[in-house]
């Protein structure tokens, strides 16, 4: 076992926790500690781009970004919180601009900005060109930028190190426990401040566009802590996954003018949503694809439709649309300029999450209370900014913003913190699982578990719910965990023990499931990206609230309610 002591350890390396990392550094000592090498991090995957009110192109406010947030949110969406995602964005972006980023420019010189889903001109006339962009790598940039400061600023990084255990004492973040993936030794950060940037959990779904790694580790690890995870049956589902597969097709290809078809080649967008059509909110346009689906309408019958861009000029496919191309040619062996697209909705993007302040302060229950040097930024944090459904371009901005704050108050907690005494063993906990998983003689298989996992989630907890479907899911979710407790490992080795860390990852999506579960279950309206079949209507008057989630020793769970915080916009019906 080692022992490592920093200032600060930030548990992740996406935009997130580079940027906390970033800023912690300018006067703390900061570890980055992540399972993936930095630029392997999921924020590499986003193309579309980072939502900022520059007005480069065209008048725009942040107030008018403010407005289209909170909407787009279903207005579960905290206004404070909103209100500084929306102003600090300018000056987000022109911070990275200054540190270098390749942003594509307009003519004159200036960062080029485009339209994206649900952001419009003057509180909802029209669409506005708010999304700053480097190319179709936007995400790439970011990381590459970042990371290249974080070096320059001496930050210390522990690469292909997962973090298992976080350690609280009296109430307070004393550091975290983590596993050298190469040589399978333990090693303890004792440190003054904790930040999870762990990003997502879309793996629990059968087809998603998220990475291998996005496995709720973050979220499972603190609930496993006594505490309480918030509004987690929000959960996004991009309308144009390749079919299976789930590997995304940007918004921007029904930007260029990509039309979505039945088997009838009808484009059915029109019964949905007659005035954007297939440009209408992600939750709308998934469930119209999950409508005509069930009512026989998917190709063959089966369980997709069509993207058509036949129709469109082949250069533009191929200038506009290269990546998206590519893969289509790639991994379907079809072209986008002579073929529609499979597609069907895919896993995208977990609103909830670890409960934070502005500050990314994680609080530990419904009244706001802080839990002392624990912090949570990024997708694995929920602050709240994107309530019940997140816009596009919003989610970079997300990270951006709140990490920045989250290293800045990390910066200023651990010059007045101590560093808390770490328990004999604080290790002793992992330890156990570890040697248990290698060592007992199961009968399961954890990729089977995985595998029933992901099908009962896509099946019951999906783009539309029920409560018997709910129901199924939990007990299904009792059998699972059942089942995993007699999980056989096929290798038993220390030394880069892929079988044993993806076992590890199965348990914490296991928790994270049965959170999204349970707040699906007592949450009977529909919100956003939550959409009850049994209660198909908005109700103001008893869910205009966020759902915490608590898990107790005993096994048994509680949810708590914390009212909305609204400041300029009150909830209106929510008409596009
Ligand atoms: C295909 C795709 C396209 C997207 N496009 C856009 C877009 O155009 N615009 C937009 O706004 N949003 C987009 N999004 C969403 C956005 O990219 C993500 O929400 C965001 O990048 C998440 O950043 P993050 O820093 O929170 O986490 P991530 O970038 O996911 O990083 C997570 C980090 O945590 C580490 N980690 C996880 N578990 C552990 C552990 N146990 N121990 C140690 N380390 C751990 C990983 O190694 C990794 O470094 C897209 C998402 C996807 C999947």
């Amino acid at each position: 076992m080692q022992h490592h002591t920093f200032d600060a350890c930030i548990v992740g390396a996406g935009g997130a926790g580079l940027f906390a990392a970033l800023e912690a550094s300018r006067s703390a000592s900061v570890a980055v500690i992540s399972k993936l090498y930095p630029t392997r991090s999921h924020t590499g995957a986003a193309q579309g781009g980072i939502g900022a009110a520059l007005g480069n192109m065209e008048e725009d406010h942040w107030e008018w970004h403010m407005y289209d947030t909170v909407k787009g949110s279903d207005y579960l969406g905290d206004q404070d919180a909103i209100e500084i995602l929306c102003r600090e964005a300018i000056d987000v972006v022109y911070q990275l601009e200054h540190m270098g980023l390749p942003f594509s420019r307009t003519p004159d010189g200036r960062i080029a900005q485009r339209p994206f889903g649900g952001h419009t001109r003057n509180f909802g006339e029209g669409p506005v060109r708010r999304a700053c962009y480097a190319a179709d790598r936007t995400g790439h940039m970011i990381l590459q930028t970042l990371y290249q400061q974080c070096i320059k600023n001496q930050v210390t990084f522990f690469d292909e190190f997962q973090v298992l255990d976080v350690l609280i004492e009296d109430g307070r973040a004393a550091g975290v426990v983590a596993l050298e993936i190469r040589t399978g030794e333990l090693h303890v950060f004792h440190s003054k401040a904790v930040l999870f940037a762990t990003g997502g959990a879309g793996r629990m779904y059968r087809v998603t566009s998220n990475a291998h790694a996005l496995t709720g580790d973050g979220m499972a690890l603190v609930l496993r802590r006594g505490l309480p995870l918030e509004d987690m049956e929000f959960f996004q589902f991009h309308p144009t996954g390749i079919r299976k597969m789930g590997i995304l097709i940007t918004e921007g290809a029904r930007g260029e003018g990509g039309i979505l078809r039945n088997n009838k080649g009808e484009r059915f967008m029109e019964r949905y949503a007659p005035t954007l059509l297939d440009l209408a909110p992600r939750d709308l346009v998934s469930r119209a694809i999950y409508s005509e689906i069930r009512e026989g309408r998917g190709i063959n019958g089966e369980d997709y439709v069509h993207l058509d861009l036949t129709h469109l000029d082949a250069r533009i496919i191929e200038e506009r649309l290269p990546d998206i191309t590519d893969f289509v040619r790639t991994y379907l062996g079809l072209d986008p300029v002579k073929d529609p697209i499979p597609v069907q909705p895919t896993a995208h993007y977990i609103m909830g999450g670890i409960p934070t302040d502005v500050d990314g302060r994680v609080v530990r229950d419904e009244k706001n209370t802080p839990v002392p040097g624990l912090y949570a930024a990024g997708e694995v944090a929920c602050v709240s900014v994107h309530g019940a459904n997140r816009l596009g371009t919003n989610s970079l901005l997300d990270i951006l913003v709140f990490g920045r704050r989250a290293g800045a108050h990390i910066r200023q907690f651990v010059q007045e913190a101590d560093l808390v005494p770490l328990p004999k063993e604080p290790e002793g906990r992992v330890r156990a699982e570890i040697e248990r998983l290698l060592t007992q003689e199961g009968r399961e298989n954890a990729a089977a578990i995985r595998k029933d996992l992901q099908d009962g989630m896509t099946e019951h907890v999906s783009v539309f719910r029920t409560e018997e479907g709910l129901l199924t899911m939990r007990e299904r979710l009792k059998e699972l965990r059942e089942r995993y407790q007699h999980v056989r490992l096929g290798d038993r080795g220390r030394q880069y023990n892929t079988d044993l860390l993806e076992t590890l990852e199965l348990g914490f999506l296991l928790d994270v499931a049965e959170a999204t579960v349970e707040s699906a279950l007592a949450r009977k309206e529909s919100r956003g990206a939550h959409y009850r079949e049994d209660y198909p209507e908005r109700d103001d008057a008893n869910f205009l609230k966020h759902t915490f989630f608590f898990r107790k020793e005993d096994g048994s769970f509680e949810l708590r309610y914390k009212p909305v915080t609204i400041t300029r916009f009150q909830p209106e019906a929510r008409k596009y």
